[in-house]
């Protein structure tokens, strides 16, 4: 079973990463679902699909609410008799240097970064464990591999991430329930990441590192179908994308 006729449901659909991923599955044959919370933008996103032919579905989703996760796994089932891959992809990146003490943004990153990955978790587990199949691909970052200064607290969530699928890999193969679980290091790339920035100085070094090494998140949603694309009984469980120019 390829990426044709998979039925993918997407966290963070409404742009970047997730965005770009919705459309080339779709594109090769995947029914997908999309999640995000700007229920506009998954419209519009979705009337794009199908208007490509392709198959899609969508809910307004805050990952930060278990019930939306259990909701937008239902209406897969619901829409498209299924589910088989979950990407955990919704997350925000206020970072800052840990002195800025910019605690409410602190607890955002965890609720949506870390909480909303554990959510989604939760959401296709009991599925993914009765039909011994199933795939679950996560969105952490290269702050998830390596420490940056000004990326304590996004770093640690996406460290979590790694953490998280290496454990769910280890444990589905002791358990025999076939789940594949995939970590996705992205380096700099051009979305809407950054407007989730308050601390102006941190602002400024990201545009800056951006506007100069920055590439699509097509290559992200080409490394989603490639881990989607292979035999059932082979998980590729780590990527990391970095941009040619980032160092
Ligand atoms: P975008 O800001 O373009 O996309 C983020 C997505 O997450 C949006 O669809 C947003 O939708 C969604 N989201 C945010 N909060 C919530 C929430 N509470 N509930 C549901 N959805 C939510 O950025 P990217 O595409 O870059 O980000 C995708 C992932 O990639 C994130 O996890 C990010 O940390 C990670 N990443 C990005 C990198 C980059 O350089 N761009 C590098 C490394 C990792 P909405 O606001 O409509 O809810």
């Amino acid at each position: 079973m390829t990426v044709q006729n998979k039925v993918v449901v997407i966290t963070g659909a409404s742009s970047g990463i997730g965005e770009a991923t919705a459309k080339l599955l779709a594109k090769n044959g995947a029914k997908v679902i999309l999640g995000a919370r700007r229920e506009s933008r998954l419209a519009e996103i979705a009337a794009s699909i199908r208007a490509a032919g392709g198959q899609v579905a969508y809910r307004a989703t805050d990952v930060r609410r278990a019930a939306d996760l259990q909701a937008l796994v239902a209406l897969a089932k619901t829409e498209f008799g299924g589910i088989d891959v979950l990407f955990n992809n919704a997350g925000i990146a206020p970072s800052s240097p840990i002195s800025a003490l910019h605690t409410k943004e602190w607890d955002d990153m965890i609720d949506i970064n870390l909480k909303g990955v554990l959510n989604g978790i939760a959401a296709v587990m009991p599925d993914f464990t009765t039909q011994k199949h199933g795939q679950i691909i996560t969105t952490s970052s290269v702050a998830g591999l390596k420490n940056y200064p000004g990326a304590g607290v996004y770093g640690a969530t996406k460290f979590a991430v790694k953490n998280l699928m290496e454990v769910i890999r280890m444990e589905s193969a002791a358990e025999g329930t076939n789940i594949r679980a995939v970590t996705l290091y992205p380096g700099a790339i051009n979305t809407e990441v950054m407007g989730t920035i308050s601390d102006q100085a941190t602002l400024k070094g990201m545009a800056q590192l951006y506007d100069q090494v920055g590439i699509g998140p097509d290559a992200v949603a080409n490394v989603v179908n490639f881990a989607i694309d292979q035999p059932e009984d082979v998980n590729v469980s780590e990527f990391t994308i970095y941009p040619t120019k980032q160092g």
